[in-house]
């Protein structure tokens, strides 16, 4: 968002600062991948600071909360600072307080993981590496999660990878939502991928909210006591918004998620504050994909704003959720607020561009803005 400003606009008109607290970013659409070999660490992660154009002030620092009547964000080290507009990009963040035992098992990390963040994406590695056989769950905790078909893409590359391990008739899959139909939850790709699905034998359990996991008796339990018994389990834990908008008074929900309009991006109560990605409250899907559209319509009608004009672009919620469905084939479900776009085909030529060709136009282009 702030190289898209940069590009936009005169160093003369906009003072563009970005208060990070991480000295690194992410490359989160990678992380499913290096659970299978298809990515190294040392690929997913590089210097926040070697991001950024010339001309954008980076200050290393957590913000704290934001005030939005006095149009300051408080951080803790650097101390207030003042805007005139404010783009919220904070992410979502994890919650590990539930389901029950969730946390002690990923701390214990015997049995039970999770890809949602780097540290446990490499231990969810070693133990795929080590598996020999028996029963793997993928389990969503609640909605909303970032990428929403990343939980489901993993239990089909794990089937995939002990097939080509030749243990695939030692093994049983499963795969739990809370959802009512299969992730992204759209026609024509949840029929397709439940077509999938029940072709390579994973089981799948719709409907299903877990309440507590029991990791030294490989048990799994939802709300209603079902009960689905695991020798891995990978857990997508529950998503909240980041705490700094919890702590700000009018400017996020009770989950810490950031009500805007879902077409200008504008904040629901203040009109100099923007909400892009995993932050906003937005309808459609949690993915970078989605957050790079979001940022080319903001970069306009913030443009458009500052130079005293009307602001024109909108964001129709387009997203692209490419969904590897096994080793060499995946499939893109492509979809705005309203209507899916791509047909829910699965080819070799999604799988190469997946694997091979979205890591390097994120880092060199997606990130640059200008893509
Ligand atoms: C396993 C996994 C697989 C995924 N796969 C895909 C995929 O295939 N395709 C796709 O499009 N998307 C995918 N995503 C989703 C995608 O990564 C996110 O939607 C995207 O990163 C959202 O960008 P963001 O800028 O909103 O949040 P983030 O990239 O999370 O950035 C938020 C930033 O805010 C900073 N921050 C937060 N709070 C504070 C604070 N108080 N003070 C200072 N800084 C703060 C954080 O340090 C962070 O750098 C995946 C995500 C995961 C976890």
């Amino acid at each position: 968002m702030a190289n898209r400003m940069r590009k936009e606009l005169g160093r003369n008109e906009a003072e563009i600062t970005i208060i990070e607290r991480s000295h690194n970013h992410i490359y989160q659409p990678g992380l499913g991948k290096l659970l299978f070999g298809l990515e190294k660490p040392e690929n997913l992660v590089r210097p926040t600071k070697d991001l950024l154009l010339k001309g954008i002030n980076l200050i290393i620092d957590e913000v704290t909360s934001i005030d939005p009547k006095g149009n300051k964000v408080i951080t803790a080290k650097y101390g207030d600072m003042s805007y005139d507009y404010l783009v919220i990009a904070t992410g979502a963040r994890l919650y590990l307080d539930e389901p029950e035992g969730m946390k002690e098992g990923l701390e214990k990390g015997d049995n039970v993981f999770t890809f949602y963040t780097l540290e446990g994406t490499i231990k969810l590695r070693d133990a795929l590496q080590k598996f020999e056989g028996g029963t793997i769950v993928s389990s969503i905790a609640e909605m909303p999660i970032k990428c929403l078909g990343a939980p489901l893409k993993f239990i089909m590359l794990a089937e995939s990878a002990m097939q080509r391990k030749g243990i695939r008739n030692k093994c049983k899959f499963v795969f739990t939502t809370p959802t009512l139909s299969v992730p992204p939850n759209i026609e024509p790709y949840a029929s397709a991928l439940n077509t999938i699905l029940k072709a390579r034998g994973i089981e799948v359990i719709l409907d299903f909210t877990p309440a507590r996991i029991e990791a030294e008796n490989g048990i799994l339990e939802d709300f209603r006591g079902n009960r689905v018994e695991f020798d891995l389990l990978c857990i997508t834990p529950p998503h909240m918004g980041e705490e700094l908008i919890q702590n700000s008074e009018g400017i996020g929900d009770a989950l810490g998620w950031v009500p805007c309009y879902r077409d200008s991006l504008m904040h629901r109560s203040f009109n100099n504050i923007y909400v892009i990605g995993d932050a906003g409250n937005f309808p459609s899907a949690k993915t970078a994909s989605g957050a790079r559209i979001q940022t080319k319509v903001l970069a306009q009608r913030m443009k458009a704003h500052i130079r005293g004009e009307v602001p024109k672009a909108t964001y129709d919620g387009h997203t692209v959720c490419p969904i590897i469905t096994k080793h060499g084939r995946a499939m893109f479900a492509e979809f705005n607020y309203t209507k899916s776009i791509s047909p829910a085909r699965e080819s070799y030529i999604k799988w190469l561009i997946d694997v091979y060709m979205i890591r390097p136009l994120y880092w060199n282009f997606m990130l640059k803005g200008r893509f």
